[in-house]
């Protein structure tokens, strides 16, 4: 079976012009709905995130000016997003639905969330869309409550994962890797266990030899029990906040290519869906389903691997 995880409300009621694609989450699982890969048999509903989980990574007066509305304008700013009851309740549930994809991933082996890579948010501020860093609390779940001993984030949103390398710097256990275009935001870079600047216009073959020679040498140095695939469709030649030229075909094969490789290699994979942006909410609702159609056709097509 493969595990999909979403929340209702995740989309809701915003700004059409703004450039954060709020319409997105609800248009994708509509597709994975309509395409038979999301049934009620396999999809799951994370409730709100423990208070614990999200102060094991954030401040609580952040958090709790967050929720209140009391961040200052330049906060807001940085933020990047109107704030709303609406956003509060999603940004709360979202990191427990991150959570909730890689112990599902720890049970079945994959499992996709259709939401999450918030990896711009540091531990008292958000920043570039961010609020909570979901990756980083599952981290330190997986390593804390479940013993893990290793977890890789492994990042393949356009942007760098500053936030998530900063708040698990002092991890031993999570390992992580950031491969993203150089000159793109955040400006200063933070510090990851592997980072990867890549040049603008990279097109697909360099891309994906890139991401393949990243991904084989991280698994055999560290040998994590878990990934946390952060498949950020923003390396598409046509989105307008990176600067690749990945090609349609090229983003298909580096989902099939990464999935591939973590379930040849029997390590559980958790995805989500990270970064992605375009006028066009359908077609870039269709990107980010690739990762999850990638995986239900590894994962689903023959028998022996529900075993
Ligand atoms: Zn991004």
């Amino acid at each position: 079976m493969l595990p999909i995880v979403s929340h209702p409300c995740y989309s809701f009621p915003f700004p059409d012009k703004h450039r954060f694609p709020m319409s997105k989450f609800g248009l994708l699982m509509a597709h994975l709905r309509q395409t038979g890969i999301a049934t009620s048999a396999n999809s799951f509903r994370p409730g709100r995130c423990r208070d614990d989980w999200v102060h094991a990574v954030h401040c609580p007066d952040y958090v709790a000016r967050f929720r209140s509305n009391q961040q200052t304008r330049k906060e807001l700013r940085r933020m990047n997003l109107p704030w709303s009851e609406d956003l509060v309740r999603r940004t709360l549930i979202a990191p427990a639905g991150t959570v909730l994809t890689a112990q599902l991933a720890l049970h079945y082996g994959v499992a996709c969330h259709q939401a999450g890579g918030t990896h711009h948010a540091h531990h008292d501020y958000a920043a570039g869309f961010c609020i909570i860093n979901d990756l980083a609390i599952t981290a330190k779940v997986l390593l804390h409550r479940n013993r893990l001993q290793r977890v890789l984030i492994f990042d393949c949103d356009v942007h760098q994962g500053d936030g998530t390398a900063r708040l698990l710097q002092e991890e031993p256990g999570a390992v992580t890797c950031s491969i993203h275009c150089g000159r793109n935001f955040p400006f200063t870079k933070a510090l990851s266990d592997l980072d990867v600047a890549l040049e603008d216009d990279l097109g697909d073959e360099a891309y994906l030899n890139v991401v393949s020679d990243s991904l084989y040498q991280l698994l055999d140095r560290y040998q994590p029990e878990l990934v946390l695939y952060v498949a950020g469709v923003d390396i598409y030649e046509g989105d307008p906040l990176g600067r690749l030229r990945v090609s349609r075909a090229g983003l298909r094969e580096r989902e099939r290519m990464v999935l591939s490789e973590l379930k040849r290699r029997r390590i559980p994979v958790a995805s989500v869906i990270g970064g992605g942006y375009d006028d066009d909410r359908s077609a870039l609702a269709q990107r980010h389903a690739m990762v999850t159609e990638e995986a239900g056709r590894l994962w689903t097509d023959s028998a022996e691997d529900r075993a």
